[in-house]
């Protein structure tokens, strides 16, 4: 076998593997903006409401008097509720529909890699011993095999949902994708699991990139582009905001060269980026304000 051929074979092998684990961690990262997403209405507006979270980081450390904003702020991300079950409001539709479409996902992958690779729960003898009047011999001790309750247990077993119990959907989308990272990293858990085919790990590739993808566009970071209703603080030209997937977002006017804003030239056009967004949005506010 030539080299070329060795290397397409791993290849083959380790594509699924990178591509599934980077978007469980993805889907990871962003599950709490989406679920906190599902709280608030829809906004066609730009920067995306998810976005602002930094800006605000970012406008704090130069308006200090906004301190207790922020404490508050921080004490309510403490109580970010993270599971669905949990959430008391409910404004996003959409939000909330790419968020049960990613867990329902989730959760039927894991319990089609646990019933492909984990192994059963031990059984393992019991004696079974007679109650004994004392007045006639003891009836001979019989042997029952009993469930191994600590293998039962074992915080590292998918458990599937039961009429009477959730399993472990119980302990939410963070725990399912942790769990299928482990399975398609093939992790050592003694013999509890065995190692998934070729055909398994593209499965699990292929849900995890499109309940990343779903996530992703219901939060607005799937590159769209939004025009701002709002012109140019400093020009009156048309701004557009546009977000990457997992990129930063950005803005642009329409004017180019001949617009006076104090940021660089991209491409011909004021680009406002990080912390210039910030800028903008406090000169975008401003002028909202002098029209009200
Ligand atoms: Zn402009």
């Amino acid at each position: 076998m030539s080299t070329a051929d060795t290397l397409a074979i791993l290849d083959r092998a380790t594509r699924p593997v990178v591509e599934a684990v980077t978007d469980l961690r993805a889907i990871r990262e962003q599950w709490g903006d989406l679920l906190a997403a599902i709280e608030r209405p829809p906004a066609a507006e730009w920067p995306p409401r998810e976005a602002r979270g930094f800006l605000d980081q970012l406008a704090a450390a130069d308006h200090r008097a906004e301190d207790d904003d922020q404490e508050q702020g921080e004490a309510r991300l403490g109580r970010m509720p993270l599971t669905l079950r949990q959430h008391p409001a409910l404004l996003n539709l959409d939000a909330l529909d790419a968020a049960m479409n990613v867990e329902r996902a989730l959760f039927d992958l894991a319990d089609t890699l646990a019933a492909a690779v984990q192994r059963p729960v031990r059984r393992r003898p019991s004696l079974d011993i007679p109650s004994y009047s004392g007045r006639t011999a003891p009836a001979p001790q019989r042997t029952r095999m009993m469930v191994d309750g600590l293998d039962r247990d074992d915080p590292a077993r998918w458990h599937y949902a039961a009429p009477t119990s959730p399993g472990s959907r119980a302990y939410g989308l963070h725990w399912a994708a942790v769990w299928i990272e482990g399975r398609v990293l093939g992790e050592d858990r003694g013999d509890l699991f065995g190692l998934l085919t070729p055909r398994m790990l593209d499965e699990a590739a292929a849900v995890a990139r499109r309940a990343r993808a779903d996530i992703e566009r219901a939060l607005n970071r799937d590159g769209r582009t939004t025009r701002l209703e709002t012109p140019c603080p400093w020009c009156g030209g048309e701004l557009t905001g546009r977000t990457r997937a997992g990129g930063e977002p950005y803005v642009t006017c329409s004017t180019g060269e001949g617009c006076g804003a104090p940021v660089i030239l991209d491409g011909r056009r004021r680009t406002w980026r990080g912390a210039e967004l910030v800028g903008l949005w406090t000169a975008i506010e401003a002028a909202k304000q002098r029209a009200a």
